[in-house]
């Protein structure tokens, strides 16, 4: 059997070696167009921050891995797939046959609609190649302009605080980290950023970046342009399937696949940052977190070995630590018609919590300043518990979250 796999990020190496594990003669091709050894962009933060080095990004330590399994790792870029023949085609020519196919290509960082953004200093923080560029350039005191306070947006936040830049974040959004807060947990989060020293402009648009003697120039909608000697784009992500162009692959924002991680097309599977596919909450939908991708990779490959496996979907779970300020949202926080929310706000404390409920069941939260509930939160969403007489007093106090699950889960 021919394995061929389209990308080497966690998606594409989880179903390389699971192939390997369920298929000992089968032969595997892992496909990066990156060059060098396939790494995890999640480990990007701390290489900024000088804990670990370049290597330590690799996702396996052990260079030899990859051979010592009999994976045939390829340096290259997939221009085309041609499915008559059932083979894709590298930008060199060269063909790779497959009898099964894996499309873990990931995501690429979005250009916004900004004049300047191929001058020197300006750069994304999106692979190993934009973390060196960034460390070369913010160093102690450097003046550096964040575009964008997005999840990925705001992990980079930290990592530059922390590398004593001067940092100004500009966010289009009425808020910070738009997408996984309410208005008032992104306030919490702006004002505890800016009491660090961050200054952070919301509601301000780029309109244009300009280059003179004195360095970089940051023109907005509003005020004064920004003086920097780095700017940083972090505007959101766009799924990888160019190559599929012509090709008759479903797609809509990312590959379509169904809850066995396969394609419209028999053979062809697709996992990780690119695929659109099962949901917890319902529908399908692009989920650009690393678990999903290596939950992904590991069904699609179980799946293409032959064996029956069902994906579940995966449940809507970020994490942020915005400068020790941690955020958790889960499943359908933001609610909707016929949901019931609870709702606690403690300003002083930067703490906030928001439960969203169907019916008596908890399918949605919102939780900032604390760590300790993660696992409860997640664990009620999860298993659906009907949480009875708990549903009212978590709508009068959604701080006794702790209480009902002890309550509910001995039910
Ligand atoms: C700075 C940063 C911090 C992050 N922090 C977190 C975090 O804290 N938690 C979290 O869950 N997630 C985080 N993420 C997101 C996480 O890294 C992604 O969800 C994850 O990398 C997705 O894995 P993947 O294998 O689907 O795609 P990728 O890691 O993007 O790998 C896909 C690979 O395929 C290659 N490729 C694309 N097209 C082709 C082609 N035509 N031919 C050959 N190869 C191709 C790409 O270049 C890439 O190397 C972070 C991302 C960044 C950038």
């Amino acid at each position: 059997m021919n394995y061929v796999i389209v990308g080497a990020g966690p998606a594409g190496v989880i179903a390389a070696e699971t192939l390997r594990k369920h298929d000992p003669e089968g032969n595997i091709v892992l496909i990066g167009d990156e060059g060098g050894v396939p790494y995890s962009r999640m480990a990007i933060p701390y290489f900024l921050i000088g804990k670990i080095p370049q290597s330590g990004m690799h996702l396996r330590p052990d260079d030899d891995h990859y051979r010592r399994l009999g994976i045939r790792v390829v340096s290259g870029r997939v221009a085309a797939l041609d499915m008559e023949a059932s083979r894709v085609t590298l930008e060199g020519g060269e063909n790779l046959p497959f009898d099964r196919l894996l499309l873990a290509t990931g995501s690429r960082a979005a250009n916004p609609p900004i004049a300047g953004l191929d001058l020197p200093g300006v750069e994304h923080c999106w692979t190993a190649g934009d973390a060196d560029a960034i460390a070369r350039r913010a160093h102690k005191g450097a003046r550096v302009v964040l575009i964008g306070a997005g999840f990925i947006g705001c992990i980079i936040l930290e990592a530059l605080a922390l590398r004593g830049v001067d940092l100004t974040v500009i966010e289009a959004a009425d808020r910070m980290v738009p997408l996984m807060t309410t208005e008032t947990a992104g306030g919490l989060i702006k004002t505890w950023c800016e009491r660090r020293g961050v200054a952070v402009l919301t509601r301000t648009q780029v309109g244009e970046i300009t280059r003179d003697g004195a360095g970089l120039s940051v023109h907005l909608d509003k005020g004064a342009p920004i003086s920097a000697d780095l700017v940083v784009v972090a505007t959101g992500v766009r799924a990888n399937m160019d190559f599929l162009a012509g090709s008759a692959v479903a797609t809509d924002v990312g590959i379509i696949v169904n809850d066995h991680l396969q394609t419209n097309i028999s053979g062809i599977y697709a996992a990780g940052d690119v695929a659109q596919g099962p949901d917890f909450s319902g529908g399908d939908r692009v989920h650009p977190i690393q678990p999903t991708a290596v939950e992904h990779g590991r069904i699609a490959a179980l799946n293409m070995v032959g064996k029956d496996v069902r994906y579940q979907g995966s449940l809507m779970m970020n994490v942020l630590d915005t400068l020790g300020l941690v955020s958790v949202s889960s499943g359908n926080w933001k609610g909707g018609p016929g949901l019931d929310v609870g709702e606690r706000i403690d300003e002083e404390d930067f703490r906030y919590i928001r439960l969203v409920f169907d019916d008596d069941v908890l399918v949605g939260a919102l939780s900032l300043g604390r760590t300790d509930r993660v696992g409860v939160l997640r664990g009620l969403i999860q298993t659906k518990t009907p949480l009875g007489p708990w549903k009212e007093r978590l709508i009068a106090d959604p701080t006794r979250i702790d209480a009902a699950y002890v309550a509910r889960s001995h039910v």
